[in-house]
C-alpha cells in the first residue's frame, strides 16, 4: 500500500487575495498545492490532473462552486471537497454535504481548523485507499479459489452437522449431473449408493475422535439420469475415493464443537474400468472373450463341490477344431482369428445358462456342463455343436467348413476330481482323431494307455523341435543292373534324449494331426537339401535325393514356393530331387495337388508314388499327374519268396509302369531271390537291408564313395 507521501491540493476563490492566503497556509503545512482563480479555471484544472483535495469556494460569478461539484460528480473525479465558503445557511451547507463534500469551512476560516480538516481528510483517503486495494485484492482471490475449486478434477463438498450439503462445486455437476442449488440443504444419503451408506456413515461420523486426520473410503455415488454412468456400471453410479475431514469450533467451555465434514471425492471411473480390463483379461481369453483355463478351473471346481453335494452328475467336454492349423496356415492368421470368433460364437449359441464354455488352446476348447442327469444329456449337446457347425462359415471371401472333434468325461464315473475328468475329456477327443474326426466320443477306461503316450509324444514333439533333435538317416536306391547307387531317400528320426532313436512310423501321425509336421518337414527339406549339396562338393555330383512328404505340407499353400526356395538356397537343379508322395494325398483334392505338382516338376524335380499298390489310385488319375517313378510298397516284395499269387500284382504293377514309361523302384528288398526276380522283371531301381539299413549321414557318404555293389557279386548273380 502506497500511499503518498505529498497530498496534492486544489484551491478554488474567485478572490485572489483569499486564494494566496489559504495557498501560503498549504505550503508552510507541506502540501504540493495548485490554485484556481475561479470555477472556469477549476474545470481546467480538474481535467488536466488528478487532486486529493479540493477546497472549494462556492460564491463565484460565473462559474459557481456546486457546478464545479456537478463536474466533478459528472465525471467521477476521485477528490475529496471540502467547502470553504461565506455562505452560512443551513440550506447551502446540508446541500453541499450532501453532495459528498468532506466538510464545510465557513469563512473566515481558522487556520488550525482548516489544516486539522484538511490532515483528516488526507488521512481517510489514504485509509480509504489501502481498503480498497485490500478489497480488491480480496476480491481477485475470492475469485481464483472459487475458481479452482470450481474447476478441481474432484469433487469438493462440506457438509452441515446433520450431514447435509453447505457447499459443492462444479464437478459434482459434471460428474453426476445435478443442480448445485439441488443439492445444498439435502443430506448426502440422497446420493450414495444404498449398499454403500455403511461407508458413508463412517466417513461422515460426527462423534469423530481425531480430526485431524482424513477418512479414506471407495464409495458409490447415484447419477441424477439413467444411463450418464459408464454402461458396465450396472447400478448407474459412478465409483469415488473420499476423503472427508471434520470441522470443529470451539465452544464456551472450551470443549470442541463438531460443525460438519469437507473434503473431496475422485472419480475413480478409469481406474475402476482399468482394473475390470484387467481382471478381465486374467480370466478371459481376448479374442473370443470366453471365459480362459483359469477361469474353467474356478468354475469347474465349485461345479464339482455343488454336484458332490447334490449327488447329481456333470459332463466336461473337450472340443477341438479339426485341422484348424490347415486354416491359419493357409488362409493367414487374421483368417483364422476371425474363423475362431465365429465358430465360438456358435459354440455358444448351443449351450444352457450356467454351462461354461472356455477356450483353453488355439483351436481347443473345454466346456462345463453343470446339473445334468445323464450322458444322454452330453450326448445331446454334443450332437448340437456337431450340427450347428455343417453350415459354412464365410470369412474375408472364402466359404470354410469347420469339424470338430468332442471327448467327453462324466462325472463321477470318468473322474471325481477336475484333473481327471478334464484329462480324460482330452484323451476322448484324442481318440476320435485318431478315427477320422467330427466326432464325439465319451471317455472308456481303455484308451488311457494309448492316450496318455500319444499327448506325451505331442509335447515331447514341440520341445524336439526345439531342440533340434531330429536327424535325417540315408537309405539308398541302386541301379539293379550297374550296381550304382542312384539316389538316398531321406528318412527321419527322433534322436529322443531319454527313449532313443525313434522311428517315423511312431510319431510322423501325430506331428501330422498337430500340424507340427510342417515346421518339421521344412526342417527335413533343408537338412535333405544341405546334405546332398555336401556330397555334390565331395564330387558325388550325380547323386539324386529323394523324401517323403506329408499330405499336410504339400496343401500348405507355400509348398512349391517353398521348395523352390530351398532348392536355390543350396544351389541344386530340380532333377536332383525326388519327392515321394502317397495316393492318399492325390484322392484327396486332385486339382489343386496337380497344380503344384506340375510347377515342381517343370523345375525338374521327380515325383514318385510311394507305397503303390497299398491305396486306391486308378490308373486314369495316374495319368492326369506329373509322375517319374512308382515305388513297389515292401508288401508285395515280400511277397515273392513264397511264389504265391501275390507276385501277380508285383508282374502286373512293373509291366503297367513299363508301360507308362515310369522309373520304377522295389522297397524292401531283403533277399538275393527278390532281387534275382524283380530284375528279370525289369525293375531298374531297388531299394532294401540287401543293400543297406538307412545310414547316418557320414555313413551314408562313406558308402557313396565306396561303390560297394558295382562288380559285386550280386550284380552279377543270375
Ligand atoms: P517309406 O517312405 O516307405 O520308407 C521306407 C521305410 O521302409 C523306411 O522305414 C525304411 O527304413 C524301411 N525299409 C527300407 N528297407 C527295408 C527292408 O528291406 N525291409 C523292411 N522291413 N523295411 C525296410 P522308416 O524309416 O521307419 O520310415 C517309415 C515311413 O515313415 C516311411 O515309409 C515314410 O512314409 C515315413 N517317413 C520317413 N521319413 C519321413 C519324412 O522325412 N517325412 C515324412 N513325411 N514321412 C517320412
Ligand atoms: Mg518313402
Ligand atoms: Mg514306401
Amino acid at each position: 500500500m502506497i500511499a503518498r507521501e505529498e497530498p496534492t491540493l486544489l484551491l478554488v476563490d474567485d478572490e485572489p487575495r483569499m486564494l494566496k492566503s489559504l495557498r501560503d497556509l498549504m505550503i508552510a503545512s507541506n502540501y504540493q498545492v495548485i490554485t484556481a482563480l475561479g470555477g472556469q479555471e477549476a474545470v481546467a484544472r480538474l481535467k488536466e490532473s488528478a487532486f486529493d483535495i479540493m477546497l472549494l469556494d462556492l460564491k463565484m460569478p460565473g462559474f459557481s462552486g456546486h457546478q464545479v461539484m456537478d463536474f466533478v460528480e459528472e465525471k467521477g473525479i476521485d477528490t475529496t471537497v471540502i467547502v470553504v465558503s461565506g455562505e452560512t445557511s443551513f440550506d447551502a451547507m446540508s446541500q453541499v454535504l450532501r453532495r459528498r463534500a468532506y466538510d464545510y469551512i465557513k469563512k473566515p476560516y481558522a487556520p488550525d481548523e482548516l489544516l486539522h480538516t484538511v490532515e483528516n481528510a488526507v488521512q481517510q483517503r489514504s485509509l480509504h485507499r489501502q481498503n480498497k486495494e485490500i478489497y480488491n485484492k480480496l476480491k481477485a482471490s475470492e475469485r481464483l479459489h472459487r475458481y479452482m475449486v470450481n474447476s478441481s478434477p474432484d469433487i469438493v463438498y462440506m457438509l452441515d452437522d446433520k450431514g447435509c450439503f453447505t457447499f459443492v462445486n462444479d464437478r459434482i455437476v459434471q460428474l453426476l449431473g445435478y443442480q448445485k442449488d439441488e443439492l445444498i440443504g439435502k443430506h448426502h444419503s440422497e446420493i450414495v449408493y444404498f449398499e454403500d451408506m455403511e461407508q458413508a456413515r463412517y466417513v461422515f461420523n460426527e462423534r469423530r475422535t481425531d480430526d485431524r486426520v482424513p477418512r479414506n473410503v471407495e464409495l458409490r455415488l447415484k447419477c441424477r439420469d439413467a444411463d450418464r454412468a459408464p454402461k458396465h456400471f450396472e447400478t448407474n453410479t459412478i465409483p469415488i475415493e473420499l476423503s472427508a475431514t471434520g470441522i470443529y469450533g470451539e465452544e464456551a467451555d472450551g470443549k470442541k464443537q463438531f460443525l460438519g465434514t469437507y473434503g473431496i471425492a475422485r472419480d475413480m471411473t478409469e481406474r475402476k474400468e482399468a482394473e475390470r480390463t484387467i481382471n478381465f483379461q486374467a480370466y478371459h481369453d481376448l479374442l473370443t472373450q470366453l471365459p480362459n483355463r483359469a477361469l474353467f478351473k474356478d468354475r469347474l471346481n465349485l461345479a464339482l463341490a455343488q454336484t458332490k453335494r447334490s449327488g447329481q452328475r456333470l459332463a466336461v467336454m473337450f472340443l477341438d477344431l479339426d485341422r484348424f492349423k490347415l486354416v491359419n496356415d493357409t488362409l493367414g492368421h487374421i483368417c483364422g482369428d476371425e474363423l475362431l470368433q465365429a465358430v465360438s460364437h456358435r459354440l455358444r449359441e448351443c449351450l444352457r445358462e450356467g454351462d461354461t464354455l472356455a477356450r483353453v488352446g488355439g483351436d481347443e476348447f473345454t466346456l462345463l456342463l453343470p446339473q445334468i442327469y445323464g450322458p444322454e444329456d452330453a450326448e445331446a449337446i454334443a450332437k448340437k455343436i456337431i450340427n450347428k457347425l455343417k453350415e459354412p462359415f464365410y470369412i474375408e471371401g472364402h466359404e470354410l467348413y469347420v469339424t470338430i472333434s468332442i471327448g467327453i468325461a462324466m462325472y463321477p464315473h470318468d473322474g471325481t476330481s477336475m484333473d481327471a475328468l478334464v484329462k480324460n475329456a482330452d484323451i476322448a477327443m484324442y481318440c476320435i482323431k485318431g478315427r477320422g474326426r467330427n466326432d464325439y466320443q465319451f471317455f472308456t477306461s481303455d484308451m488311457n494307455e494309448v492316450s496318455i503316450r500319444r499327448l506325451s509324444l505331442e509335447r515331447d514333439l514341440r520341445k524336439a523341435l526345439e531342440a533340434e533333435q531330429f536327424v535325417l538317416h540315408f537309405q539308398p536306391q541302386v541301379d539293379s543292373v550297374s550296381g550304382k547307387i542312384v539316389a538316398m531317400e531321406a528318412l527321419v528320426r527322433w534322436e529322443h534324449p531319454d527313449q532313443g532313436l525313434i522311428l517315423p512310423s511312431e510319431f510322423i501321425g501325430v506331428a501330422e494331426e498337430t500340424g507340427l509336421i510342417l515346421q518339421i518337414g521344412e526342417w527335413i527339406v533343408r537338412k535333405a537339401c544341405s546334405t546332398l549339396r555336401s556330397w555334390h562338393n565331395a564330387g558325388l555330383a550325380d547323386i539324386r535325393m529323394a523324401g517323403n512328404l506329408s499330405e499336410i505340407q504339400v496343401e500348405h499353400k507355400d509348398f512349391v514356393a517353398l521348395m523352390i526356395d530351398v532348392i536355390k538356397e543350396h544351389s541344386l537343379a530340380g532333377e536332383n530331387l525326388e519327392v515321394e508322395i502317397t495316393e492318399n494325398l492325390i484322392m484327396q483334392d486332385m486339382d489343386n495337388t496337380i497344380n503344384k505338382l506340375v510347377k515342381l516338376s517343370e523345375r525338374g524335380v521327380k515325383i514318385a508314388i510311394d507305397d503303390f499298390g497299398t491305396g486306391y489310385s486308378s490308373l486314369s488319375y495316374l495319368q492326369r499327374l506329373p509322375i517319374h517313378t512308382l515305388k513297389i510298397d515292401r508288401a508285395f516284395v515280400r511277397e515273392i519268396n513264397n511264389t504265391t499269387n501275390e507276385t501277380c500284382i508285383v508282374d502286373a504293377i512293373i509291366a503297367m509302369a513299363r508301360g507308362m514309361k515310369l522309373n520304377i523302384i522295389a522297397e524292401g528288398v531283403e533277399s538275393e531271390e527278390q532281387f534275382i526276380y524283380l530284375r528279370n522283371k525289369g525293375c531298374a531301381e531297388m531299394q532294401g537291408f540287401l543293400f543297406s539299413h538307412p545310414l547316418a549321414e557320414g555313413e551314408a557318404k562313406r558308402l557313396l564313395l565306396q561303390r560297394p555293389y558295382e562288380d559285386s557279386n550280386l550284380m552279377n548273380a543270375s
